[in-house]
């Protein structure tokens, strides 16, 4: 899709569906999507290894309207907005429709256990390849060979920013597969 570059971010363009569309297609490729906020544009301009990690992923998508806002002044406007919270959902209704599994990596051990069964509930069909919770250090292996193990098809990073891109920057060369994004609060928000 086209790029549309914000203070040094190159955001694409496209809508839910057109991304949702585009990664289930790539069925065996690697997907690392980063939903942007206008903290984590400031965070990469103060931070180089952080917009190393994140000019790694294949998709940087506008999380809030303060990017769709800063894309208008600059008149190359953003066509919508993606909040991650909700592509989150909709990938895992997707996973729970077409029998793929799902990591869920973060939050407190209470909030991430918490999460997972309010998802078993409202999707009882999902496969939960597996979670752990993401008070570890980034360089922990055994984090890393627990989610490689269980093969999943999409790994939601839940360690805030930027731990989250990070994560995933550093070890998504060692998966074969999977969708990855990182998805700060959302599993407190699943949690309630
Ligand atoms: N978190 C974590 N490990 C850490 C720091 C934070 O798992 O070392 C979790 C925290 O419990 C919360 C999530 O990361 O569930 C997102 O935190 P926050 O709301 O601060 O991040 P943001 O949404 O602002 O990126």
């Amino acid at each position: 899709s086209e790029l549309i570059n914000i203070m040094g971010i190159p955001f694409n363009n496209l809508s839910k569906q057109d991304l949702i569309d585009n990664i289930t297609a790539s069925d065996t490729g690697k997907n690392f999507i980063v939903t942007a906020n206008p903290e984590i544009v400031m965070e990469a301009r103060n931070n180089l290894a952080y917009k190393n990690s994140i000019t790694k992923s294949d998709y940087i998508i506008a999380d809030g309207i303060g990017i769709i806002i800063a894309s208008k002044l600059l008149k190359q406007p953003l066509s919508e907005r993606i909040p991650g919270y909700e592509l989150m959902m909709t990938m895992i209704e997707y996973a729970s429709k077409n029998q793929k599994s799902c990591y869920f990596l973060g939050a407190s051990e209470e909030v991430n256990q918490a999460a997972v069964r309010k998802l078993k509930e409202k999707f009882p069909e999902l496969i939960i390849a597996g979670h752990h919770h993401g008070f570890f250090k980034l360089d922990d292996e055994s984090i890393v060979n627990d989610v490689r193990k269980t093969q999943p098809d999409f790994v939601f990073v839940a360690l805030g920013m930027p731990r989250q891109e990070q994560w995933i920057a550093n070890n998504i060369d060692s998966f074969s597969k999977g969708v990855f994004m990182g998805v700060g609060g959302s599993f407190d928000v699943v949690a309630g």
